[in-house]
């Protein structure tokens, strides 16, 4: 029987989008064997569509550990799948309605890569600062076995310690942030904001905890999706709430708060602390920048926590903003793209 002209279209449309694809798109029926493999998939692994169509995805792939879980597990599941040549993909699988699977395979190796150098370098930098870092330390240390110091020589004894220890800390951020801002690529996925954000108040919970101050959220349930990764939001939400909580007074209260609609997913951080000057608002998100209240307040800042998390919210196609009243506190409020539904 001829097929009704819109299931033709829409037919013709996923046959286009599994030609034009990059991702490796597999699927198997409610017995296993393989029914289709796009040409990215074939590629990835390197064989023929006449060498694995109808043959068990258990045993086709069975160089592939991580395929092979993807084909035999049931649920929406997510597996690193090594392929030939020494590429990496990301696998994600889900069951289908008919009971088959469908495994989509995306090609990770660049960016794999490069978070492997980025990780080399900052060891390598960190290694090699370690040996003066851990110099400047003992010199210091040691001038207090060579005869009793008072206690203003004692105190600028412990100021070089931390600060060397800031130095070293301080040098590992600037790397991270210079690999964001050269463009490193990132994770690009489905998420719930609302997780994200709960996992940076649980990251940002003990600094909270040691001047009594109490997030509050509110947080819409539930929340559209974004695009993105998870583990830079969650660094930039966890960089509002660090200084929300030690630009506040101790027992003050910071409210996180998310809401979102189809188009845009928003997320402020509010608190009654400090407060921003008005000639420093359009500095604050500079590199290194330092405002009075950042100097006066903290002497653990370095002055990247704004910067870094305004590159992972432009990077991940956002844009923050700040309202802030000297001595009654800030706003800080971030809008991600929401992803499209279907
Ligand atoms: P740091 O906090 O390490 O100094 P940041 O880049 O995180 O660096 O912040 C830059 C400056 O912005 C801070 O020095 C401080 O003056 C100001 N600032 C940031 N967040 C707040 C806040 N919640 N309340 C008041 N001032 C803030």
């Amino acid at each position: 029987m001829r097929e009704e002209p819109e299931a033709d279209a829409s037919r013709a449309q996923y046959e286009f989008w599994l030609r034009a694809t990059s991702d490796g798109v597999i699927v198997a029926d409610p017995a296993g064997l393989v029914v289709s493999i796009n040409p990215a998939g074939l590629a990835m692994l390197g064989q023929s569509a006449e060498q694995i169509i109808g043959q068990p995805a258990e045993r086709i792939f069975d160089k592939h550990p991580g395929l092979v879980n993807l084909f035999k597990r049931t649920g929406e599941q997510t597996l690193d799948v090594r392929l030939p040549r020494r590429r990496l993909a990301v696998g994600v699988g889900n069951t289908l309605a008919d009971g088959g699977r469908m495994v989509i395979l995306q090609d990770v190796t660049e960016r794999r890569n490069l978070d492997e150098r980025r990780d080399s370098l900052i060891d390598a930098i960190s290694h090699d600062l370690k040996n003066p870092i851990n110099a400047i330390n003992g010199f210091a240390e040691l001038v207090g076995k060579f005869g009793d110091l008072n206690e203003q020589q004692q105190r600028f004894i412990d100021r070089i310690d931390q600060t060397s220890t800031r130095l070293y800390l301080q040098i590992k951020r600037m790397v991270d942030l210079a690999w964001l801002e050269a463009g490193m690529p990132l994770e690009h996925r489905p998420l719930q904001l609302r997780d994200v954000i709960e996992r940076a108040i649980a990251e940002a919970e003990p600094v909270a905890h040691e001047r009594e101050i109490i997030i509050a959220t509110a947080l819409q349930d539930p929340l559209p999706l974004v695009m993105g990764d998870p583990a830079r939001l969650q660094q930039a939400i966890y960089n509002l709430l660090h200084n929300a909580v030690i630009y506040s007074q101790p027992q003050q209260v910071i409210v996180i708060h998310s809401w979102g609609d189809e188009q845009d997913v928003y997320c402020s951080v509010a608190d009654r602390g400090a407060g921003i000057p008005d000639d420093e608002i359009d500095l604050i998100f500079a590199r290194l920048y330092r405002g009075r209240s950042g100097m006066e307040m903290d002497a653990s800042g370095g002055g990247l926590g704004l910067t870094m998390t305004r590159i992972i919210i432009k990077r991940h196609g956002g844009d923050i903003w700040v309202s802030s009243n000297l001595g009654t506190g800030s706003q800080f409020t971030f809008v991600l793209p929401a992803m499209a539904e279907n």
